[in-house]
């Protein structure tokens, strides 16, 4: 018989490890973790590329519960992110829980039995409750280019970066310019020979205010904590405010744009290259991006800017849908991730026996972003609409793991065998987050970004700030749900909504 357990969490960044942390301290430890890698760190591990950084500071893009005086910048790279990740793993004794190399293939809802059937590369098991962690930016997406199948030189994915190819002395074509992009063309400009950047849509690019974090700092941070929780709370409620300008007021946003403007004037001299690299569209609508590396690189003899989109790959030449060839020796992709259309929906299987991808074929909706009618006792960290454009993910990411812990204490004090959000409560929401949605720069700044689906509807981001995100989510709403005690009979006393 396939072993059982009393939650399933599938992935370990931050949503997983979050996650893992918070059953512990529930009291909870019949729990797995399930992971395809080989290590712990979700987007940390995945993208080694040179230059990644993050785009928030340190001390807000890390868990409340567990601060690291000793972050060495204010943005901090990706080993010392990465490194932070395993360091939690070890000091929060997650590491027995984690099953590594265990890709989640199928998990398949059973009504009879009031639980999830979970089958693993490694074998099955079924879980009372499944705590999805897969990431919203985790798998690559690469265009679908003609001829690429026939390129004799090295191709690889932003986040799958190939160190086993040497750029040095090379030609190569960097397509796309969003935020992976912008931080690995000035990291490989100085070593390859011609740098060709492939740009459909330039992105709006700010100066990026980060420095090393002084000793005597961390010293500080070490011996009084209070001081890092000052630190913390005060980027945090910049940002706070910042959000306003977002979803409410984009006109505000002009003012950013005059900053990026000048921001671009002092490194580009070429009036014909300003004109390329300036968009079209309100800053915001897609991420705002933060680099002084960027723009001096671009203005660097051995670069080039196509703007222009990859239309096909003919032998060694790229193709540009405005005509332009180069014949380059690599082509790197920083084409972004499935974020639309969540690949874990493909795996997960609901109660009426459909796929979540099938159920979501009108676009992604999950009440307060965590919880899908039909697909009993699933709870995403980072579902649809929990994005943000201007703050720290992992607040999100803490906020959702309290839903979740509130949901498996419901289950607890109810005795329920599982919660199903009702059809109502997910439509309501929905409904009110794209009623909230239309007034934002995403949805009307004139752009189109990776937040918006292929019907233009806005899935992935909150429209509000982060405290009302933790709002949402403080505690679970029961009369959202209807709660299974037997295998079909829902509980009598429902409040209807
Ligand atoms: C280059 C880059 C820079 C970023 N910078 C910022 C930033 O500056 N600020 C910010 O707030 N956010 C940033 N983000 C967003 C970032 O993804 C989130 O902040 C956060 O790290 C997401 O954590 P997560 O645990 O939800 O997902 P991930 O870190 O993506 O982890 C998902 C995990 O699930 C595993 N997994 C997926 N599917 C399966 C399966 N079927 N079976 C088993 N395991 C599976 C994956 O292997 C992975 O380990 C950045 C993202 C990228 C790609």
């Amino acid at each position: 018989m396939a072993e059982h357990v009393r939650v399933a969490v599938i992935g370990t960044g931050f949503g997983g490890l979050g996650a893992a942390v918070r059953l512990r301290r529930e009291g909870i430890t019949d729990f797995a973790v399930l992971e395809r890698a080989d290590a712990v760190g979700g987007t940390w591990r995945d993208n080694s590329y040179p230059g990644c950084a993050c785009d928030v500071p340190s001390h807000l893009y890390s868990f409340s519960f567990a601060p690291n005086p000793e972050w060495p910048r204010a943005f901090s790279g990706q080993p010392h992110i990465r490194a932070y990740l395993e360091w939690v793993t070890d000091t929060y004794g997650l590491r027995p829980h984690i099953r590594f190399n265990t890709e989640v293939e199928q998990a398949r809802w059973d009504g009879d039995s009031n639980h999830w059937h979970i089958r693993t590369s490694r074998g099955e098991l079924t879980a009372d409750v499944v705590i999805s962690a897969t990431g919203p930016l985790s798998d690559p997406k690469l265009p679908d280019v003609p001829g690429l199948a026939q390129f004799p030189g090295r191709v690889f994915h932003s986040s799958r970066w190939d160190h086993d190819y040497e750029l040095k002395g090379k030609r190569v074509a960097m397509i796309g310019t969003g935020a992976s992009a912008i931080q690995i063309v000035p990291a490989i400009q100085p070593e390859v020979a011609r740098l060709t950047v492939v740009q459909r849509t330039p992105p709006w690019v700010l100066p990026r205010v980060d420095r090393g974090i002084a000793r005597g700092e961390q010293w500080l941070h070490g011996r009084i904590p209070a001081t890092a929780r000052a630190r913390r709370g005060l980027l945090w409620l910049i940002r706070e405010f910042q959000v306003g300008a977002f979803v409410k007021h984009p006109k505000l946003m002009k003012t950013v744009e005059q900053l990026a403007r000048a921001h671009m004037r002092r490194a580009v001299r070429d009036p014909a290259l300003r004109t390329k690299l300036t968009p079209d569209y309100t800053i915001g609508c897609k991420r705002i991006l933060l680099s002084n590396a960027y723009y001096p690189a671009l203005a660097r003899p051995n670069t080039e800017v196509v703007a222009s989109a990859l239309k096909e790959v003919r032998g060694s030449t790229v193709v540009m849908a405005d005509g332009t060839e180069r014949e380059v020796d690599a082509i790197i992709f920083g084409t972004g991730f499935h974020v639309t259309d969540m690949p874990i929906g493909d795996r997960v299987i609901g109660a009426d026996g459909r796929t979540l991808a099938e159920h979501w074929k009108d676009g992604m909706a999950a009440l307060r972003g965590c919880t899908v009618d039909g697909f009993p006792n699933l709870i995403f960290i980072i579902g649809p609409n929990s994005g943000l454009g201007n703050s720290s993910m992992i607040l999100i990411a803490e906020a959702a793991v309290n839903y979740a812990a509130d949901y498996l204490r419901t289950l607890k004090q109810t005795g329920a065998a599982a919660l199903d959000a009702k059809p109502a409560a997910v439509r309501a929401w929905n409904a009110e987050m794209q009623r909230r949605m239309a007034r934002t720069v995403w949805n009307t700044g004139g752009c189109t970004s990776w937040y918006l689906d292929s019907e233009g509807r806005n899935t992935t981001a909150w429209p509000g700030t982060t405290a009302e995100y933790r709002r949402a989510t403080r505690r679970l709403r029961i009369e959202e749900y209807d709660v299974l005690l037997t295998a079909t009979a829902p509980a009598p006393a429902e409040a209807a909504i």
